[in-house]
């Protein structure tokens, strides 16, 4: 009786693991039609100047609008990777990102370009290809465009990674680590790559000046990003504490739902206040 109960127990688990498979292959063949159909739209979320407060940037967010309610990449972007498909909507994510902020520039906006990056995509094969055939296209110049990776990237295949993102650089596009501070060996991999940029994680601009480690540890980043000559970013600012503190310890880019969330592109040329930007 108990081995029937175990059993029993082990049937249910099964079903489950098979729904749960089932689910995701359904959410993948839903990816890819979504691509197919053009469900998927970027946000923009702007970089500023703390001092000035003038958008340098934006940073390309994608998202899924699906049953007229946008899904968030957290619920897409995994299974995206894992079907291979964010390889084909990360090169639409970088054209569709790449033009418009072309555009704005061709009205003579001076504004940059931050694209996140996933480690499935920087590996395939034609890569560097793609981005400098983008950039053509778009017209846009490389040094306009700052690509994101975490630091997973170098974790997972580091010789290969880097070598990719050296090629990158190579372009004269500019290289930035995201969420910066996470993984264990993040001062390490300054040595590896070639780096423009390092943004702060989220996790240590909330606990700013609450947690004396956390605000320790973030004005060493900031330090660490000066001596070395590499632009820091703070991200998550959703308070003005935060943001007067980040001033004080010399950090000069900030981005959070405090400054501007991220937004349809109508609504950045709104934010700028250019009535006369190209839209479309
Ligand atoms: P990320 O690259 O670190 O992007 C920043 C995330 O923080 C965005 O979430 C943004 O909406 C959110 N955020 C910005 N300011 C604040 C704030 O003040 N408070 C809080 N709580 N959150 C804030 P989002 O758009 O949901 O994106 C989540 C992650 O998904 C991104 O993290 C990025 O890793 C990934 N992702 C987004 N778009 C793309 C993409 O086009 N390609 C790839 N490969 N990944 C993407
Ligand atoms: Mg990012
Ligand atoms: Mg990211
Ligand atoms: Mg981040």
């Amino acid at each position: 009786a108990k081995e029937q109960g175990g059993s029993g127990r082990l049937e249910i688990y099964a079903a489950h693991m098979h729904a749960k498979v089932v689910r995701r292959l359904e959410l993948q063949t839903e990816l890819r039609q979504g691509l197919t159909d053009g469900e998927f739209t970027l946000e923009y979320q702007p970089v500023v100047d703390l001092e000035s407060s003038r958008v340098t940037a934006v940073e390309a967010l994608v998202r899924w609008r699906r049953d007229g309610a946008l899904v968030a990449p957290e619920k897409f972007i995994g299974p995206a990777e894992e079907s291979g498909l964010i390889v084909p909507l990360g090169e639409w994510i970088l054209h569709e990102s790449c033009v418009r902020v072309a555009l704005w520039r061709a009205a003579d906006w001076d504004i940059g370009l931050s694209v996140n990056l996933s480690v499935k995509q920087i590996l395939s094969s034609k890569f560097v290809e793609t981005v400098a055939g983008v950039l053509a296209e778009s017209g846009l110049p490389p040094h306009v465009l700052t690509m994101e990776v975490d630091e997973e990237v170098l974790l997972e295949n580091p010789g290969a990674a880097v070598e990719r993102l050296a090629q990158l650089r190579e372009l004269g596009v500019r290289l930035a680590i995201d969420d910066f501070g996470m993984g264990y060996a993040s001062l390490a991999h300054l040595r590896e790559l070639q780096v423009d940029e390092i943004k702060i994680d989220p996790s240590f601009i909330r606990d700013l000046g609450t947690d004396g480690t956390v605000t320790l540890l973030t004005s060493t980043i900031i330090r660490l990003g000066q001596d070395l000559g590499v632009q820091v970013v703070a991200e998550g600012i959703e308070r003005p504490e935060q943001l007067e503190r980040l001033r004080a310890m010399g950090c000069t880019y900030g981005q959070g739902f405090l400054v501007a969330r991220p937004m349809a592109a109508d609504g950045v040329e709104a934010l700028v206040g250019g009535a006369e930007m190209p839209t479309g």
